[in-house]
C-alpha cells in the first residue's frame, strides 16, 4: 500500500468508520480512557490488536515493539519505551489484565539465530538480546534435537513470550499486584495463518487453544 492510499484511508475513515465510533471518542474524551488491559504485542504489520481480539476504542492500552519483549525492570535514568508504558499503565491507569502477544514467523524470533549486522542495526542487536533466554533455553533443550528450524522458530517464538512474563515480575508493582490476587498476567500467541489465539497455561506449561475451533 502507498502514502497516497494511506492519506485517502484518513478521509474514507472520517466519512465512514468514524461517525460509527463517533460517539464513544466523544465519551471517551470526555470521561477519559480507562482501559483494563494493557497488550504488549510485536510490532508486525500482520499482527493487528484490534482486529484479533474485536476490540475497539477505549478497550487496550498498547505497547508494540520488535519481538513483543519486555526488558527487566531497570530503574536507571535511560530511556526505557516499553517500561515506561507499562509504568503508566499500571501505576496510572490502574489496568487489571497484561497480555503479551507473541505471533507465528516472527521477524525479530528468526534474527535471534541469524543476527543482523552492521553499524546502523546497532539498537535492533541491543533490543534482540531479550529474545536470548528463549533461544538459549530450546537450543539446550533435549527435546527439540534434530528438529527442523521451522519447529524451533514456533518454540522459541512461544517460550518467549513465558520469559517476557517472567520479566514482568520484575517491575515490583506487577509482582504485589500479582501476589495481591489483582493483576493477571497472561501470555498469548497468534498464528498469523489462521487468525487463532494459544494461550499459555501454567499448570500444564504448554500453550493451548484458547477455545472453539471454527472452520475457516
Ligand atoms: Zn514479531
Amino acid at each position: 500500500m502507498d502514502i497516497k492510499s494511506i492519506i485517502d484511508g484518513n478521509e474514507k475513515f472520517r466519512k465512514n468508520k468514524f461517525k460509527k465510533y463517533e460517539e464513544k471518542f466523544v465519551d471517551l474524551v470526555q470521561k477519559g480512557q480507562k482501559p483494563k488491559v494493557l497488550y504488549i504485542g510485536c510490532s508486525d504489520s500482520r499482527v493487528l490488536p484490534h482486529l484479533i481480539t474485536n476490540t475497539g476504542p477505549g478497550d487496550l492500552f498498547i505497547v508494540r515493539n520488535i519481538g513483543n519483549f519486555v526488558a527487566p525492570f531497570k530503574p536507571d535514568e535511560d530511556y526505557h519505551s516499553t517500561a515506561a508504558a507499562i509504568e503508566y499503565a499500571v501505576s496510572v491507569l490502574q489496568v487489571s489484565e497484561i497480555i503479551v502477544c507473541g505471533h507465528s514467523h516472527c521477524g525479530a524470533i528468526a534474527a535471534l539465530y541469524d543476527r543482523p549486522d552492521g553499524a546502523e542495526m546497532i539498537h535492533v542487536r541491543k533490543w534482540l538480546g531479550l529474545g536470548n533466554e528463549a533461544k538459549k533455553y530450546i537450543e539446550t533443550n533435549s527435546t527439540t534435537k534434530g528438529l527442523s528450524l521451522e519447529k524451533k522458530l514456533a518454540m522459541t517464538e512461544k517460550i518467549s513470550v513465558v520469559f517476557q512474563l517472567t520479566h514482568l515480575l520484575t517491575y515490583p508493582k506487577i509482582q504485589e499486584l500479582v501476589n495481591a490476587g489483582k493483576m493477571n498476567l497472561r501470555g498469548w500467541y497468534y498464528k498469523i495463518e489462521s487468525g487463532d489465539i494459544e494461550y499459555y497455561n501454567e499448570e500444564l506449561q504448554e500453550f493451548v487453544s484458547m477455545g472453539i475451533k471454527i472452520e475457516h
